[in-house]
């Protein structure tokens, strides 16, 4: 019997023209699109998976995994005990001269530990996995436009390959757009970003730190001040320990409600001048240069469906507006779109395989919906305008059980079902807000260039 996910005569590149067909195509090999990869190559579906640069490649990130990150890491069956990751036992919050240590929960249905590893050789990791799983790998590759037929639906994608920029062309039943803040895909589809949702900016740079790399815990700095306007910086700094001798130090902020964008670079450099010079935070140990990359948060691109085309990851805006994590967030989304796809495939081209790829921003408005608009809000209100500083005041800070349920609020960190009292008053506070309609939000444009 032959299988019906997979291509096999297509499955070699046209020897004049390079031009590819594949039963899916993956645009991005970040943590989205290696994750997306690996599991539809699982389910035996032909999958190939295009990337602009190579591997292993810089990714400007804090380089740090919560346990929900560590859960989808084994999920997708990586070997998180060889060298190179480093485990963390919790989270640091530094406040005004106080800090507490929140230990990772042992709960049911997450590891008890984080995970920190340089983002340089993590995303070859997960793309080696997908290879090895049966993902078609093609580096260099950079997508410039959707190919659509005339009805406006995505059947591949233009792309330059190599040094030279040859043209191609790769053709698809479904297309996943994994490629990160620029959304390319997805704007040239005409899926834009919800303007009323503010894009936080992040900058990082190592340093070589004897005292802080093997440091258990994830370090972060509430009382941060914006260097222009001397008022609370609407985010946190960071100090990640890598334990091979240096930190990921870095700086997270969405732009002042009043006050407009926050000097990044200015502000850690103030932020770092009041941390002991025997961390040696300084300029003669610095390990790379600082830089700096958006966080589309909170669901700020939707729908997360249209056309042919799911977007995962960044470009769909989803990393948390709690935290700004995003990683562990790109892979679980890669999973679920996975999964759909592979579902839609069975089905015959046509209302069923469009009802059943539907189903991708439905699983995923069932699974974060709440928690992330109630994210919005909190963005909106408090963190967005004060940052961390009034939540982690004295009182919580004193509290262990207010800093347990906080620590869980960020993280996404909940069992499921609830394992405590923490989690059953976290559940029933998410249960309280209104589930999130769908496609709330961005205008749609067509897309530009049928083929
Ligand atoms: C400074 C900073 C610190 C952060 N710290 C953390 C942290 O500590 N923990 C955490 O969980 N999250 C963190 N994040 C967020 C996290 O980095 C992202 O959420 C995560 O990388 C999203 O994964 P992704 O696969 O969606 O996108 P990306 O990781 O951006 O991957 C997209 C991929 O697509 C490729 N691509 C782009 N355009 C094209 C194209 N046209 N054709 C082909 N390929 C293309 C890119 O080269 C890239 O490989 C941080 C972000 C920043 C900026």
């Amino acid at each position: 019997m032959t299988d019906p996910l997979r291509t096999d005569a297509d499955t070699e590149p046209d020897p004049g023209t390079g031009d590819e067909e594949a039963r899916v195509i993956v645009v991005g090999a970040g943590p989205a699109g290696a994750s997306a990869a690996l599991y539809l190559a699982r389910a035996g579906v032909d999958v190939l998976l295009l990337e602009k640069g190579s591997f292993p490649r810089e990714k400007v990130c804090g380089d740090g995994l919560t346990p929900r990150g560590v859960h989808q890491l084994v999920r997708m069956g990586i070997d998180i005990d060889a060298p190179g990751w480093r485990r963390t036992r919790g989270m640091r919050w530094m406040c005004e001269g106080r800090q507490v240590h929140i230990d990772w929960p042992r709960l049911g249905g997450l590891p008890d530990f984080g995970l920190t590893r340089s983002r340089y050789d993590f995303d070859d990791i997960l793309v080696r996995q997908a290879c090895a799983a049966g993902a078609r790998l093609r580096t260099e590759v950079k997508a410039t436009g959707p190919l659509t037929d005339r009805a406006g639906r995505i059947v591949g994608v233009t792309a330059v390959a190599g040094a030279d920029k040859q043209p191609r062309t790769y053709r698809a039943q479904v297309v996943v757009a994994a490629d990160g803040a620029s959304a390319r895909t997805a704007i040239a589809m005409g899926l834009e970003r919800d303007p009323t949702r503010q894009i936080a900016t992040a900058a990082r740079r190592y340093y070589r730190s004897a005292s802080r790399t093997n440091d258990p815990y994830l370090e972060l700095w509430a009382d941060l001040r914006c260097s222009r306007t001397g008022r609370d910086l609407p985010g946190y700094g960071w100090i990640f320990p890598l334990g091979d001798g240096r930190v990921n130090v870095g700086l997270g902020s969405l732009p002042h409600r009043r006050h407009g964008a926050v000097d990044l670079r200015a502000s850690m450099e103030q932020w770092l001048a009041r941390l002991p010079e025997e961390w040696g935070l300084r300029e003669e140990n610095a390990d790379s240069p600082l830089r700096s990359a958006a966080l589309p948060m909170g669901f700020n691109r939707r729908p997360q469906y249209a056309r042919g085309l799911l977007l995962v990851g960044d470009s769909a805006g989803m990393i948390s507006p709690w935290s700004g994590e995003g990683v562990a967030q790109a892979m679980e989304a890669g999973g679920v779109a996975a999964e759909a796809v592979a579902l839609a495939l069975i089905r015959p081209e046509g209302p069923a395989r469009e009802e059943a790829l539907r189903q991708y921003p439905r699983e995923i408005n069932r699974l974060w919906g709440r928690y992330y608009r109630l994210g919005n809000h909190a963005a909106d209100l408090v963190l967005g305008q004060y940052g961390y500083r009034p939540v982690l005041n004295r009182r919580v800070m004193a509290s262990p059980v207010l800093v347990r349920s906080l620590a869980r609020l960020l993280t996404h960190g909940a069992d499921e079902p609830g394992h405590d009292t923490i989690d059953a008053v976290l559940h029933t506070l998410l249960r309280l807000v209104p589930t999130p309609a769908l496609t709330r939000g961005p205008r749609r444009r067509r897309a530009s260039s049928p083929s």
